[in-house]
């Protein structure tokens, strides 16, 4: 036998052993073939440490048959959580074929997560989400992801600097507050230090070694702090452990950070645990109450997890009393039960799975809970602010809120009556108006205290509102309130499209989404979306914006004033002489500034003292008067006919620009009875087209026939003749 293979042997003895010892009812030859498969996959791997890789697999599986006992299933597949992705000739269908479908499943999760965090950002929310979404189809995915984690970071030292603070961060703020979420606490605990020891050596270490000063120092106090209590316990006849622990570094750090103090100021360093076994928690208070014989408690620092569980299912007694030489000491009471639970969590109530436990309690419970974390979870928004609530949900403290009825439910500390108010239900959250607390109506951003008693009042025509996502704290609460505004939203900028698209239709406007952005933003809103909320909503006068804006337009590309002057000049110096009473005229005449009549305008002159004839339009306004008074000064006249009997009029046309457009529109003047253009003047702006043709026309009607072919082409969204602007 080969050293590898005497090696590998020795191994999976050890891992059978294991098994047998702490799981119920293990399939050890399953397990023995899923060593030996994963083995020849890894055959020629080695880790980073220069081990053959198989150590790796092995120290995983060994961890779920001892730390965190779980069964058979999740043995095998720590064995194997590496063999699909590392080699390619090893697929899920081999794994399938050899294991079977439930095994597969969780080892194809576990290769998902590893591509999934694979150099990639760890703040990216949605790889959070495919995470939870790779764990909510079999729990066990999760389980061994943590044993492979904590064999990971335990093996650290070997991996380069960069992935070292990245695996360690992700491990932070991901691995260790899932771990907690898991009830999984001494995993927890571990996976915190060992980070914490990678991102901030110096701190570590200093802590460490503070803690390590203090050791006999503190073994004297444990005793002196004990024996009274021992003794007491033994008279009882109880069985019991009781232990006297430093916490763990980070939390030590944490609370440093925390409360701005030096190490040397935290009191509460360590706290005694004393684990009674017995099934019976009534022992759990009666260990209370000698305990309180002994020492005062002091008043405020008293928490019952026995009673009201937190949501992890951790059940523990918590207390601090004044111990010897007045040294506050937070002590903790739990059943062995309770103690296996608080530190293996998940996995201890597969354990116990056959006993009465409460249905949130149960795998089925955990698994619910990340469905109910992805079900909440949608859009881009939501997606990126899942890490932080997933952060905030897991780790910080709960308060217990009991309901009219006395029910009681659990949020997190600084929820506020909307925050129960979703807890309860959608609905409920929905119409929160306001709330009872313990009988006293208060506004629904107050926070809640623990032991309140909240009664939510409702209103049928509330609804929710942007403000209210300032003080929820719940993840239920936040993204059942962004989901309402965002439904809300759609069906506003829904609404307010099809009235723009109704209103520019009628006008026979063009718009590109851009243009419309464009336009949204001339009036000072972000974007399209929001112009058409304000629309549906009433705030936007549609006609003054969509006038302004092609206004604006018309003047970026010409002068209007400018041009019909341009234009009015050249048709009144064109013609020659004026025509009166069908006879060329040498007469002085100006053109009236009331009406600016243009050449082709029906006509009649006004006889003068001094200026000649002034010319006006038939329909002018002011000559209506001046034929009341003065009848006889008027005069009948025409145009000087030119270029065989035609006109020249200006047209303004306005349209949406697409290739070709000019040449149609000059084709469909010339192609109508050879009319003649004498100038074309148009200009592109963004997508649209604006400008002035001026041609000769032999009539009024040939030229309203020019105008109808003009309207009638596709683009064309205004023609008109070109009159007087300065009126
Ligand atoms: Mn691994």
């Amino acid at each position: 036998m080969s050293i590898a293979a005497a090696t590998n042997k020795f191994m999976l003895e050890e891992l059978l052993t294991n098994c047998r010892k702490n799981l119920s009812k293990p399939r050890l030859d399953l397990i023995e073939k899923a060593f030996d498969f994963a083995s020849i996959a890894h055959e020629n791997d080695t880790r980073a440490s220069n081990e053959p890789y198989i150590t790796h697999p092995f120290a995983v599986a060994n961890i779920l048959a001892t730390e965190i006992p779980f069964d058979d299933v999740s043995v095998v597949c720590g064995l194997l959580h590496d063999v699909v992705e590392d080699n390619a000739e090893y697929t899920s269908d081999s794994i399938k074929k050899h294991f079977g479908e439930d095994i597969s499943i969780i080892v194809d999760g576990l290769t998902k997560i590893k591509n999934l965090f694979k150099g990639a950002d760890i703040n990216q929310g949605e790889n959070y989400r495919k995470l939870l979404m790779s764990i909510s189809k079999d729990v066990r995915v999760i389980i061994v992801k943590f044993a492979d984690r904590l064999h990971n970071m335990r093996t650290i030292e070997y991996l380069n600097p960069d992935k070292r603070k990245r695996v360690a961060k992700e491990t932070l703020e991901l691995y260790a507050p899932l771990a907690h979420r898991f009830g999984l606490g001494k995993l927890k605990w571990e996976l915190e230090d060992l980070a914490f020891k990678e991102l901030n050596k110096q701190a570590y270490e200093d802590i460490k070694k503070k803690i390590n000063s203090k050791r006999q120092e503190r073994e004297k106090y444990i005793q002196k702090f004990s024996e009274p209590l021992i003794q007491k316990l033994n008279e009882q006849n109880y069985k019991f452990e009781i232990s006297g622990r430093p916490k763990h570094l980070y939390s030590i750090y944490k609370k440093m950070i925390k409360r701005h103090k030096p190490f040397e100021e935290i009191y509460d360093l360590f706290a005694f645990r004393i684990i009674i076994d017995t099934d019976d928690s009534s022992q759990c208070y009666h260990t209370l109450g000698f305990i309180n014989q002994i020492y005062l408690p002091v008043p405020d620092r008293f928490k019952d997890y026995v009673a009201i569980p937190k949501s992890n299912n951790y059940q523990s007694i918590h207390t601090t009393v004044v111990g010897p030489d007045g040294i506050l000491v937070e002590v903790q009471i739990r059943t062995r039960k309770m103690h296996e639970i608080a530190e293996q969590g998940v996995a201890a109530h597969w354990k116990y799975k056959e006993g009465k436990v409460a249905p949130e309690r149960t795998i089925d419970g955990y698994v619910g809970w990340i469905r109910e974390l992805l079900e909440n979870t949608g859009g881009e928004d939501l997606r990126k602010s899942i890490i932080d609530n997933f952060k905030l949900n897991l780790y910080s403290d709960e308060i217990y809120i009991f309901t009219p009825k006395g029910e009681l439910r659990r949020l997190p500390q600084k929820a506020t009556p909307i925050d129960f108010a979703f807890e309860i239900h959608s609905k409920v959250g929905f119409h929160c108006l306001g709330a009872k607390v313990n009988q006293r109506i208060v506004p629904i951003d107050t926070v809640l205290q623990s032991g309140d008693q909240v009664e939510i009042l409702t209103s049928k025509n509330q609804k929710p509102n942007k403000s209210w996502l300032k003080f929820v704290v719940t993840q239920k609460a936040k993204s059942e309130i962004k989901k309402f505004l965002n439904r809300e939203e759609e069906i506003f900028v829904i609404q307010g499209k099809e009235l723009f698209e109704k209103k520019i239709k009628k006008l026979k406007l063009v718009f590109n989404s851009d243009e419309v952005n464009k336009l949204a933003n001339n009036a000072k809103y972000d974007n399209s979306r929001q112009l058409y909320k304000e629309i549906a909503q009433g705030k936007v006068n549609l006609d003054e914006l969509l006038t302004v804006q092609t206004e604006k337009d018309d003047k970026k590309v010409f002068d209007v004033n400018l041009e019909f002057e341009t234009f009015q000049n050249y048709a009144r110096t064109t013609g020659g002489s004026l025509v009166v009473d069908g006879e060329s005229s040498q007469m002085l005449y100006s053109y009236s500034k009331c009406c600016n009549p243009i050449p082709g305008d029906p006509v009649v002159g006004f006889v003068t003292v001094g200026e000649g004839v002034k010319i006006h339009r038939k329909n002018c306004k002011n000559l209506i008067s001046i034929l009341e008074k003065e009848p006889e000064k008027i005069q009948t006249i025409q145009w000087p006919k030119i270029e065989s009997s035609s006109f020249i009029v200006a047209l303004t046309i306005r349209g949406s620009d697409s290739p070709g457009i000019l040449h149609e529109i000059t084709n469909t003047i010339v192609t109508y009875k050879n009319t003649n253009i004498k100038s074309v003047n148009i200009d592109s702006k963004h997508s649209g087209f604006a400008g002035f043709i001026s041609l000769y026309v032999t009539d009024l009607e040939h030229l309203q026939r020019i105008i109808d072919r003009l309207k009638k082409l596709k683009g064309v969204s205004h023609v008109a003749r070109l009159e007087s602007v300065i009126n």
